[in-house]
């Protein structure tokens, strides 16, 4: 769903207030910033919509072409948004080939599951509904994240609000779910029925929303805390995120790590890095605003002096003599950049003999890690062989 008005528990924020209740009216405290980060994301799904709403309803092609234009005159356009909105109507086209009889297809679907959720509300980018099937797409154009969308909370509340605003006019028996995130991949599915859906809402939603609502229940700090607004100053995440809670055995030294615990400091690295960031911005916007963050101050950072007007500078010194050779440095181009300048072919066959592969520095990843393992007697021994 495109960013736009936010429901207080609103779809997309959903695996947080579920997991963390009071994460709600604690994160009113906090301004929210996410609307600044989303503008292209807005454009890619503006372009996905008239793609899918050209083909599927009745659009002058004058109109479509206006929209189209308008839209490609936009600064954060590209030729990859281009293309990610043409897979996705591609997509559309697939499902919709999949129901025995063309399907009734809308989109950005107002979407009400209030039933459940005081006040809840959201926009489903595509809803697809003919014979006993309910479809839920939402398309995602941001490729930072991966989206898992088996059990996907606000996929799941979209289509509780789709099954209400559909459900006296069909008698839906399956509800495939997916995610179009087609930077990273191909789109994901998963399918439930309605029954699972509404005993997920009654029995799990429905009572957390409640306190989400009322600003009560347990905090509960994972990674649903990266998009908290409150995450810098809450003490939940921050315990989190610096309880020490090793414990040694009776044989081994107390007084070292063990390996054991190296690997799970690793583990813990990343999201206490993201969580330490977040402080650190926190304390030096609260301390450029005038406030007191006790031992800490906001001072100017280091900066390299530069020539206000680099023509102007280099003309006096051109007038006083120096000659254009001191005065610029000749540099090869990288082997990307000649690639990029003669195109995949040309390189290889005029230089493609010259390229090597070094191998790159060992460097630390998660065992989940695709790459071999690699150590240095298994290198040293290779080295031998060759
Ligand atoms: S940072 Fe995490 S634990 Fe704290 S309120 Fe937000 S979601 Fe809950």
């Amino acid at each position: 769903m495109p960013p736009a008005a936010h429901a207080l528990l609103g779809a997309s924020s959903a695996e947080r207030w579920l997991a963390c209740p009071p994460s709600v009216r604690l994160s009113e405290k906090f301004p929210d910033t996410a609307g600044v980060f989303a503008r292209e994301g807005t454009l890619a799904h503006s372009l996905a919509e008239l793609k899918v709403r050209s083909y599927f309803t009745v659009m002058a092609k004058s109109a479509y072409t206006r929209a189209y234009n308008k839209i490609r005159k936009d600064e954060l356009f590209s030729t990859e948004m281009d293309n990610v909105t043409d897979a996705y109507l591609d997509y559309i086209k697939d499902c919709a080939m999949q129901f025995p009889a063309p399907p009734t297809v809308a989109c950005e679907v107002k979407v009400n599951f209030s039933g459940y959720v005081p006040d809840g509300f959201g926009t489903a980018d595509l809803v697809m509904i003919g014979g006993n099937t309910l479809r839920v797409i939402d398309f995602k154009y941001g490729k930072g994240v991966p989206v898992e969308v088996t059990d996907n909370a606000q996929m799941k509340l979209y289509a509780l609000g789709a099954l209400a605003q559909y459900a006296l006019l069909y008698k839906v028996e399956r509800v495939i779910l997916s995610i179009a995130q087609l930077r990273l991949g191909e789109p994901t599915e998963w399918e439930t029925t309605p029954d699972e859906l509404y005993k997920w809402a009654s029995e799990y939603v429905r009572p957390r929303a409640q306190q989400a609502y009322n600003g009560e229940g347990e905090f509960h700090a994972g990674d649903h805390c990266r998009f908290c607004r409150a995450k810098a100053k809450c003490r939940a995440y921050a315990e989190a995120n610096t309880a020490v809670t090793e414990q040694h055995t009776p044989d081994e030294d107390p007084a070292l790590l063990t390996d054991e615990e190296i690997g799970r400091l690793l583990t813990r690295a990343e999201p206490f890095l993201k969580w330490f960031g977040a402080v650190q911005t926190y304390a030096l916007d609260a301390a450029l605003d005038g406030k007191t963050i006790p031992g800490w101050k906001a001072v100017e950072g280091r900066s390299v002096r530069q020539f206000d007007d680099i023509d102007a500078a280099f003309a006096d010194l051109r007038a006083a003599g120096i000659e254009d050779a001191l005065l610029y440095e000749r540099k090869p181009l990288t082997l990307s950049g000649v690639e990029r300048l003669l195109g995949k072919k040309q390189f290889a066959e005029l230089c493609g003999g010259h390229v090597v592969k070094p191998a790159g520095k060992p460097t630390l990843v998660p065992e989940s890690d695709s790459r071999k393992p690699y150590s240095r007697a298994a290198a040293d021994f290779a080295a031998i062989e060759q």
